[in-house]
């Protein structure tokens, strides 16, 4: 962190302080700066996306790279995509464009299709109060109206997304002080921060994903009302949650994500029952060591550019409420089996009820929580269908990360990962070595752990 704020140091401000270069955002004036004082090339944005901006530039209209990928090139790191902001309308850019699309039904916005990239085009919007519908609570439910570029860059949620670049000049052009937060390592919102959150709760999401992404601190004025802000989220529908749930865990930061929840108070919105075991003095470090290595997992493997799915992230995050109840229904007598399947209901119904997570993946979820059970049982050829399972590897691989929490697993771990790499002959010794050892010894005692039971 302190390097990177040390090379932006270098890069906004060589002539010695941004404050020398006679900046003042209070006269409404946007600070320009020259590409002599700025890093982004030109050459580090998509071919495709210049071809949008010199082709809106030669119809007459403004266009801008805005958003996420100004601020990425400023850091040095590569954009997800390439936003442009334009005073073209949706349907005036669509007349420029022959590979071109509108969507949304909220706010239009038109998307140019490339052969591997589209470029989202959005029409400058208003930011005048008077243009919104506002609901009684302040949130922001309808705002489709068109405004000029200033108005854009002030309805955007952080300083540092609302730099804008200027293919024509090769400038930066900061209308909200944004280059000196990139400069500081800080988060700050535009306005004020509690109406901010109010108009759009998930803004308080979205602050601890930048915060997390980057190693950015959350300014003081921005942090103070989340706490007392956060029960706005009730309001966001959960589809929406669901989305932004992905975000903050998938992104390769989760672990950091994880602490500052905790820190902010948010993780028990999105996941109460968890909360719940991570609040319960019996089990909180053995549920907490186990979050802390499913992310830690889950960002290692983004990082080496491996797969990562929601399902498996999902099916950790729920499994020690999951456990909870298991434990709790058998002991007021319900079946193995039975407890095992209203457990499993009943947390994913109630989980549900805040993020949207798609049907499709209750079912998957619940098979690898299932497959715990059956990775337990070697009992003859057992091993041998459980490992031609079409669902065998994500079960496999949760009982690995169980394993990395709970030590007392790793026999049982130990003992897959060999049978999962052996070959036939060696797979039906390792099963009669097994029925030997069990012959002589004593059963594994049963798991008085949520996190780590199955
Ligand atoms: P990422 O790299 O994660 O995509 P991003 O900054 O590009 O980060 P997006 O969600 O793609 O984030 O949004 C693009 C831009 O739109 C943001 O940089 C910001 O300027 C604006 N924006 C997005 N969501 C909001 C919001 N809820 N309120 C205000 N502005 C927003
Ligand atoms: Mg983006």
């Amino acid at each position: 962190m302190r390097k990177v704020i040390h090379f932006l140091k270098r890069v906004f401000c060589p002539a010695g302080s941004c404050q020398d270069q006679g900046y003042d955002n209070s006269s409404g004036q946007p600070r320009v700066v020259a590409r002599s004082q700025h890093n982004l090339s030109r050459q580090n944005i998509s071919s495709n996306c210049r071809k949008v901006l010199h082709h809106l530039h030669a119809g007459g209209y403004q266009a801008f790279l805005v958003g996420g990928s100004v601020r990425d090139l400023l850091l040095g790191h590569e954009p997800k995509d390439f936003d442009v902001a334009t005073d073209a309308t949706p349907e005036q850019v669509r007349k420029l464009f022959r590979n071109c699309r509108l969507i949304g039904r909220r706010f239009r916005l038109a998307h140019v299709f490339f052969k591997n990239e589209i470029i989202e085009v959005a029409t400058f919007r208003a930011n005048e109060n008077d243009k919104r519908t506002v609901s009684k609570d302040g949130l922001v439910i309808r705002d489709n109206m068109y405004g000029t570029v200033e108005d854009d860059v002030l309805r955007r949620d952080f300083t540092i997304n609302a730099l804008l670049y200027d293919i024509k000049k090769f400038s930066i052009v900061d209308y909200v002080n944004g280059l000196e937060d990139l400069n500081h390592g800080l988060l700050r919102l535009i306005g004020d921060p509690a109406t901010r959150y109010r108009e759009d709760p998930v803004r308080i999401l979205r602050a601890i994903r930048f915060a997390a992404k980057l190693g950015f601190r959350i300014e003081e004025h921005t942090a103070a009302p989340i706490k007392s802000s956060a029960v706005l989220l009730r309001q966001i529908a959960s589809a929406r949650l669901f989305e932004e749930v992905n975000k903050l865990f998938l992104s390769g930061y989760s672990a950091n994500v994880f602490s500052l929840l905790l820190q902010y108070d948010l993780f028990g919105l999105l996941f109460p029952a968890t909360q719940e075991c991570l609040t319960d003095p019996m089990i909180h470090l053995m549920v907490d060591n186990f979050l802390q290595v499913t992310f830690s997992a889950t960002d290692e493997r983004v990082q080496l550019g491996q797969s990562v799915s929601i399902v498996f992230l999902l099916a950790a995050i729920l499994w020690p409420p999951r456990q909870e109840r298991v434990i709790r229904y058998e002991a007021e007598g319900c079946s193995e089996q039975e407890a095992k399947e209203r457990a499993s209901l009943e947390t994913l119904s109630e989980e549900v009820d805040i993020i949207e997570i798609p049907r499709k993946m209750h079912h998957q979820i619940d098979e690898i929580w299932n497959a715990q059970r059956y990775l337990e049982d070697r009992r003859g050829k057992r091993p041998f269908r459980m490992v031609n399972h079409p669902r065998f590897r994500a079960g496999y691989d949760f009982l690995l990360l169980r394993a990395q929490a709970d030590p007392d697993l790793e026999p049982l771990a130990q003992w897959w990962q060999a049978f999962y790499e052996a070959d036939h002959e060696q797979r039906l010794d390792l099963i009669q070595k097994l029925q030997r050892q069990k012959q002589k010894g004593p059963r594994r005692k049963p798991r008085a752990v949520p996190a780590q039971q199955d």
